[in-house]
């Protein structure tokens, strides 16, 4: 069963800016497509995303990645026999010998995650497999539906409100199922629409799909999370809250310029750790600048055994920068994108080196997103325990939610990481 053609064009993302597509024929046939995200709070140790830069569409264009598909690419693949789970091993392998960069520079992370994830779903499609269940043989897991973290408030890089934080997260921890534990979140979603109508704050959405009003703090925004919760008919002790701060976006100089105040990484610690006592927040992402560790390790000392510390811009779904993080404690989770590395097997080995050290793990979606919904069964097969995947609304990120209300239909195994 031997690929015969891989065929990338230019889409649409989900703010109007053009990004990848990749299809990967067997035989003849097209059996895999998929299409690459792309992110606006990036961080600076990400494999690079190939654009085109000069006037047409704003400098972003993807003609090059895409030529890079089609014309370097596609000629090294044709003829690889990609019927076993195992030869996507073997494509990235080969992906990353062509381009022979530390940060993917020469090809673009956007041309090779484009040609990797494509392959992956070929593969799956010979198998007349799901891609979960291929996820889940190659990396030899025990697949589960994930728990949502669902961001219905939205401020920092993708709002144009004042909130210096950037998502505002409800997590449905407390539900014995994935169905009830949709609903439950969906319903805060407009329990929030109600409350912030209420306050006459109902304004902008945010490019993640959830509300973006301007508030007079931070700390607001929980207040707001909490009536959204209660509001619903919930418990907090049922319906939990996550933050992702994206902190690096509002660093400068040594001091995070945070309600209008420019503080220190210690005192932005004491902040957080006020609020894990007064507010249900389980989970904090990127708390700090994605080079200030010794606050990462502060925070995680002081409240890691209440919280769950994530590191997104910090890691980058990367191994080495993982291993730094667990040699140093500096936090107790990872956030895991494919596209920050580029590559499918990339992405597997630094989910199992974040199991190797008991971090907790989520499969995340970027900002800038497209309707594929790989992620959904990534967060599955590799038994990552959870998924945050923005607002239950937008075809952009209900498409993932959706996908995994398909696989729950099949797949009774629910993960719990927050029940106590
Ligand atoms: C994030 O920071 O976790 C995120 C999803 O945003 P972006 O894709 O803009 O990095
Ligand atoms: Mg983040």
């Amino acid at each position: 069963m031997e690929l015969t053609k891989l065929f990338a064009r230019t889409i649409l993302d989900s703010r109007g800016n053009p990004t990848l597509e990749v299809d990967c024929f067997v035989e003849g046939i097209m059996l895999g497509r998929a299409a690459v995200p792309s992110g606006a709070s990036t961080g600076a140790y990400e494999a690079i995303e190939l654009r085109d830069g000069g006037n047409k569409w704003n400098g972003k264009g993807v003609e090059k990645a895409v030529e890079n598909v089609n014309e370097i690419i596609n000629p090294k693949l044709v003829g690889l026999d990609i019927s076993s789970p195992y030869s996507q091993e073997l494509v990235d392998e080969i992906l990353l010998e062509l381009d022979g960069t530390e940060n993917k520079s020469k090809l673009g992370a956007n041309a090779m995650l484009g040609a990797s994830m494509s392959c992956l779903k070929a593969s799956a499609a010979l198998g007349e497999i799901d891609c979960w269940e291929h996820i889940s043989y190659i990396m030899d897991t025990k697949p589960s539906i994930p728990v949502p973290m669902m961001n219905i408030l939205n401020g920092g890089a993708h709002a144009s409100s004042d909130v210096d934080i950037q998502e505002f997260m409800v997590i449905p921890h407390g539900f014995d199922n994935y169905k009830s534990a949709l609903r439950a979140g969906t319903e805060c979603y407009h329990s929030l629409k109600s409350e912030l109508k209420k306050d006459g704050l109902l304004s902008g959405i945010g490019d993640e799909g959830g509300f973006a009003p301007n508030l007079p703090t931070n700390e607001h925004g929980l207040q707001y999370m909490v009536r959204a919760i209660e509001g619903a008919g919930y418990s907090t002790d049922e319906i939990g809250i996550a933050l992702d701060v994206a902190a690096t976006e509002f660093y400068t100089d040594g001091k995070y310029n945070f309600d209008q105040k420019k503080i220190s990484g210690e005192e932005l610690a004491e902040i957080y750790s006020g609020w894990v006592e007064e507010y249900p927040l389980l989970s904090i992402e990127d708390p700090f600048d994605e080079d200030d560790w010794v606050s990462w390790n502060l925070l995680t000392k002081n409240i890691g055994k209440d919280c769950q510390i994530v590191g997104d811009d910090l890691y980058v779904t990367q191994v080495k920068r993982l291993q730094k993080g667990i040699d140093t404690t500096s936090s107790n989770s990872i956030l895991v994108k494919l596209n920050q590395v580029g590559t499918v097997s990339e992405t597997f080995e630094t989910l199992k080196l974040a199991w190797d050290s008991k971090f907790s793990t989520i499969i995340s979606h970027r900002s800038g997103e497209t309707s594929d919904t790989i992620i959904a069964d990534l967060a599955v097969g590799s038994n990552a325990g959870q998924i945050k995947t923005g607002a239950p609304a937008r075809s952009d990120r209900t498409s993932k939610y959706n996908q995994l209300l398909r696989i729950s239909e099949n797949l009774h195994n629910y993960a719990t990481p927050f029940k106590r």
